[in-house]
């Protein structure tokens, strides 16, 4: 009926800013590059956002690492240390999760690393692993400027972070100094390796692909790191020796900090920034991430709402209308719906406490949902064909892990499909599911770290 055309012309007035063009997506990679290229050029890097810091891991796993090795995983929504065993392609894991409440995650940085020291000589005790010292691989998935393989410094916290005292601090060494609080004479710990969860992704899948150089994190931030030759960097202050390549940390969630991606951003991404705890920053990785995407699917549906075109007998107290009560989990579960009868849609609406919906309203639930979820989706595929037209390689591995990735029933498919759109014709490429990057990975980098010493 012509009212019906004119409700659904009306909900495009309000969601067309998610879809974007080829050509944006291709203004969007040529920004980016350019952003890269300050970023790894000595003079601009101070004013660039995109930060692109060496790690210092020059080398590939080949194959034959082996030993023990402890392994910590910080950097979002859970702590875990692990116990890995590397014996030729055989790597066994053990590992426990421990919480981080809240108060620790905006407190002071003695108190993180206390509880750090704390939960690591509990995994000592319960592993019985007193009585050696063991090499340790320290996954800290936040930008950090590197001097050296164990020597990292904060350059800010992000994804719900916020210690006092540990910007521009050596996190090795404030662990160190946490452990030696701690007094535990029986057990030794050196930490040899911190990498960031991209790069114990990417280590984790090149351990047995030779064709891996890119690693992607899709969970509750955005980002990735790549081979590049040291020619191309001009921050890169050690040694030229062979192999004259370094694995380059992008950081690109702070990709648009300064402005560039305003051209593309909606009234419900802007609306998100300034509610977070860091508005201005992290403006990539607020469009495409789990800790936001919900957000934004949730800000739209509002929206939609208070004009009437949706829900209309929605109660104005349910969690619909509270920040942060929809969770990027129940994207992927709405998404999964595949007939009329929306069975996981009804779930999350009964959930948040919508009552009173049409099916129409379910459809339309689910058009917002693969609305946002492809504009992520496509934004991290743009992200990812400038580094492969970048590196220009016939064939590239990218290995990617993170809940939005693992559990989104869409992603994978349309990522392949925009990359293929995207990048250079005749390159090929693939993308892989990693497994245990934060784990298996950072054991790797301590290994390759002992090999070469
Ligand atoms: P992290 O990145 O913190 O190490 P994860 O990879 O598990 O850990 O990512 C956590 C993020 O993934 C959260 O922001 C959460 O919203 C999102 N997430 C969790 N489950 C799902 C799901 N089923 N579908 C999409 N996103 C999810």
């Amino acid at each position: 009926t012509p009212e019906k055309m004119t409700k659904y012309e009306k909900i495009e007035q309000f969601v067309k800013g998610f879809k974007l063009s080829s050509l944006t997506y291709k203004r969007v990679m040529h920004l980016l590059n350019d952003e890269m290229n300050n970023g790894l050029h000595e003079s601009m890097n101070y004013h660039a956002d995109i930060k692109m810091f060496p790690t210092f891991v020059r080398a590939l796993p080949d194959g034959t690492e082996k030993g023990k090795f402890l392994a910590l995983d910080l950097g979002g929504t859970n702590f875990r240390v692990l116990i890995v065993r590397i014996d030729q392609r055989d790597v066994d894991i053990q590992s426990q999760t421990y919480l981080i409440p809240q108060r620790i995650m905006l407190g002071t940085g003695i108190q993180l690393f206390d509880h750090i020291a704390d939960c690591i000589c509990r995994f000592i005790r319960d592993h019985d692993l007193k009585d050696e010292t063991i090499p340790l691989g320290f996954t800290f998935s936040f930008p950090c400027r590197q001097e050296g393989l164990a020597k990292a410094r904060l350059s800010k916290w992000t994804k719900g972070f916020r210690c006092e005292g540990v910007v521009n601090e050596d996190i090795c060494f404030l662990l160190h100094e946490a452990m030696k609080r701690k007094n535990t004479t029986t057990v030794d710990v050196e930490v040899v390796a911190v990498v960031n969860d991209a790069v114990g992704t990417l280590m984790s899948a090149a351990h047995t692909d030779r064709n891996c150089e890119i690693g992607l994190i899709l969970g509750t931030g955005c980002n990735a790191c790549y081979m590049e030759s040291l020619k191309n960097v001009g921050l890169w202050e050690g040694d030229y020796e062979e192999p004259a390549q370094v694995l380059i940390n992008t950081e690109w969630g702070a990709f648009g900090d300064n402005g560039c991606l305003d051209f593309i951003r909606t009234e419900y991404d802007r609306e998100l920034d300034t509610y977070s705890i860091n508005p201005g920053k992290q403006l990539y990785e607020k469009m495409i991430s789990g800790m936001y995407m919900g957000e934004i699917v949730r800000l739209t549906l509002e929206r939609l709402s208070m004009e009437g075109l949706l829900f209309e007998s929605a109660d104005r107290d349910c969690e619909l209308f509270h920040r942060g009560r929809f969770f990027t989990k129940f994207v992927s579960e709405i998404e999964s719906d595949h007939d009329e009868f929306f069975r996981n849609t009804k779930q999350v609406l009964d959930e948040i406490g919508v009552t009173n919906y049409t099916t129409e309203d379910c459809n339309i639930v689910k058009y917002i949902c693969t609305l946002v979820s492809a504009r992520a989706a496509f934004l991290a595929s743009a992200g990812l064909a400038t580094l492969i037209n970048r590196m220009n390689k016939p064939e590239m591995t990218i290995a990617v892990d993170g809940s939005l990735y693992r559990f989104h029933p869409r992603f994978h498919n349309l990522m392949v499909l925009k990359i293929q759109e995207l990048i250079k014709k005749g390159l090929k490429f693939k993308l892989a599911l990693s497994h245990d990057g934060s784990g298996k990975g950072a054991a790797l980098v301590a290994a390759v770290a002992m090999r070469l010493r």
